[in-house]
């Protein structure tokens, strides 16, 4: 029998386009497995978008270079944000790779044997659905559009076949996912946008929650806003990076939006929508980042109050106009100690936000059950952890929150 292996790192596009090959591959007759030594078919599906994600790709590969050396019938395959265009680089340094392939690519030694895009071959209650690929932004620091290239939607009506096509399967909740799903639709025929796109989608009967991400503070509409207020089955949860506190780092971060920007878009959201959930990304030790412009942008983190942050020390990548102007000269333990720092007050903020639902109940979609415990998620997508004896996969769950953490939820069914 032949057995793939795909292993995966970087954001939920890798993710999504993973699932989506798996599905690709077990059309042809291939299994899964979670042991690479058992595949005749591996993928690595690569992430570059810092240095410390490039460092573990090279390091799967080095590691998977016996394998193929031993077992010449191995097919060894590397997709994601890795491949450049100039593959002959790689391949003079990785010979023993089969293929190299860009990511959301089609697997070329496949030409033809299925149809892209493929659905996942097992979708869980929960489904990445990608709605456009690429950047068309080249924010300096960010190396993400040199190698997904350039925006590309995909019809709404390819997307609501597809989302259809998943609920009938078995999914109650969609991801819609893009590197800046604000671009939505511009480069399609009638130029819909990502309102349009919610709004056929909510239509969708037996479909209970859509989430999106990722945002772009200088794109974000009004009107997707207003879509958020009116279309029930749309979370209230944003994801909308702001990188910095201080107008100097994000312009030379080529943002395109200034503090005052954001805050009046963070007011806007918040007074349309009400209760909602807003997460961040945080670079911290940009090349000149000063303590003062650092401290900026601790002040507006504890001034947000975000739900979730997610930062990283600054890592410049080649090619990008940030590692090509700017000297990266702050200090390696410096970075790290403002990311400790960001991440302590988080920690802090999460904690006193979360500790606002003890004794309040929330309705749960359940993902999984993992250690005796279900585990699912609220339309504001925090984690809930509760115990029952029923089969409670793919069902929206009335709980009643009895503890709290930074990190998630706990509590008990709440019966009628
Ligand atoms: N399209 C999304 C996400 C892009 S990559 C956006 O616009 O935010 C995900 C995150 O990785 C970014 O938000 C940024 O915080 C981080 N990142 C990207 N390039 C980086 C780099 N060179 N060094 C450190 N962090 C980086
Ligand atoms: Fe990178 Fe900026 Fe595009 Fe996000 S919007 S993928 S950070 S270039």
């Amino acid at each position: 029998m032949h057995r793939y292996h795909i292993w995966t790192i970087g954001c939920q596009m890798n993710k999504a386009e993973s699932e989506r090959l798996g599905s690709l591959f077990a059309k042809l007759g291939y299994q899964p497995t979670d042991t690479a030594e058992e595949a005749s078919l591996i993928v690595l599906n690569s992430c570059v978008v810092r240095q410390s994600a490039e460092n573990k790709v090279v390091n799967k590969l080095n590691a998977l270079r016996h394998l193929k050396e031993t077992n010449p019938q191995l097919t060894l395959a590397v997709t994601g944000c890795l491949v450049n265009s100039e593959v002959s680089h790689l391949k003079a340094r990785f010979p023993y790779v089969d293929h190299f392939f860009p990511p959301g690519g089609y697997p070329p030694w496949l030409e033809r044997a299925g149809v892209w895009p493929m659905l996942p071959h097992h979708p869980a209650p929960t489904t990445f659905v990608p709605i456009i690929q690429g950047c068309d932004n080249f924010c300096a620091y960010c190396i993400v559009p040199y190698r997904r290239g350039r925006e590309r939607s995909r019809p709404i009506t390819e997307i609501k076949g597809e989302v259809e096509e998943l609920v009938s399967r078995g999914t109650r909740e969609v991801t819609l996912l893009g590197q800046n799903v604000d671009s939505y639709g511009h480069d399609l025929p009638d130029k819909p946008d990502l309102a349009d796109l919610l709004q056929e989608l909510n239509a969708i009967a037996g479909l209970a929650r859509i989430r999106f991400l990722t945002n772009h503070p200088k794109d974000m509409s009004f009107r997707l806003i207003e879509a958020v207020v009116r279309l029930e089955k749309v979370c209230e949860q944003i994801s909308l990076p702001v990188q910095s506190g201080n107008n100097d780092i994000l312009k030379a971060m080529n943002r395109g939006y200034t503090v005052a920007h954001y805050r009046r878009l963070v007011s806007e959201i918040r007074s349309k929508i009400g209760a909602i959930a807003l997460s961040t990304d945080i670079i911290v030790g940009f090349p000149g980042e000063s303590e003062a412009q650092f401290g900026q942008t601790l002040d507006l983190l504890a001034e947000i109050g975000f739900d979730t942050v997610h930062v990283a020390v600054y890592s410049p990548r080649p090619g990008t106009a940030a590692a090509r102007d700017f000297k990266d000269n702050i200090p390696a333990t410096e970075k790290k100690r403002r990311r400790d720092q960001i991440e302590a007050l988080q920690e802090k903020i999460a904690r006193e936000i979360n500790a606002r639902l003890l004794g309040k109940t929330v309705e749960v979609l359940v993902e999984d059950r993992k250690k005796g415990k279900w585990q699912g998620r609220t339309r504001s997508g925090k984690l809930v952890f509760f115990s029952s004896n029923a089969d409670c996969r793919g069902q929206l769950v009335k709980i009643k929150i009895e503890q709290t953490s930074p990190w998630s939820l706990q509590g008990k069914v709440k019966l009628k």
